[in-house]
């Protein structure tokens, strides 16, 4: 077990340090600001859909906080780039129920990938919110970006 926490720590440390999605997306359908008071971390996510408005194109965030917060960024734009919003919604609720287990249980990998990382993180009360931060943002994005969506194709409905 020492060995898997050994390694999921690293996976946190390469994210923390690759940062993927890190700067300003240009053309957002959505965006969302998250703070995490407790730690100081914040973060300011954008997102743009496909043409179809299903699927996610591009992710691009803005944040300043500790490691895990921005590893874990880092981890959900890797998986949610590209990805459709079942899928999208599907991560963050997988992810969501991973943090609240307080280190119970086994994460799901066929489903979160490298952010199964997280899954020891969840032991750690006060980490959670650090580790959610992105994810929050991105719900928050993802139901501002469909809602647009929705509104904007509603002339194709009729066919
Ligand atoms: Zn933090």
């Amino acid at each position: 077990m020492s060995d898997l926490s050994g390694l999921y720590q690293e996976l946190i440390l390469d994210h923390s340090r690759r940062r993927i999605g890190d700067g300003e997306l240009a053309d957002p359908h959505a965006t969302h600001h998250e703070l995490n008071p407790t730690c100081g971390d914040e973060i300011t996510m954008g997102v743009r859909l496909d043409a179809s408005g299903t699927r996610v194109e591009a992710i691009g965030w803005v944040g300043d906080g500790c490691s895990i917060s921005m590893a874990s960024a880092s981890a959900l734009t890797e998986l949610a780039t590209g990805a459709d919003l079942e899928r999208v919604r599907q991560l963050i609720d997988g992810f969501r129920s991973m943090m609240r287990s307080q280190g119970a249980g086994e994460a799901d990998e066929d489903l979160l990938g490298d952010a199964i990382a997280f899954h020891g993180v969840s032991k750690y009360v006060m980490r959670v919110k650090c580790a959610m931060l992105s994810w929050v943002a991105l719900e928050a994005c993802i139901a501002a970006a469909s809602a647009g969506s929705a509104a904007s194709s509603a002339p194709t409905t009729t066919t």
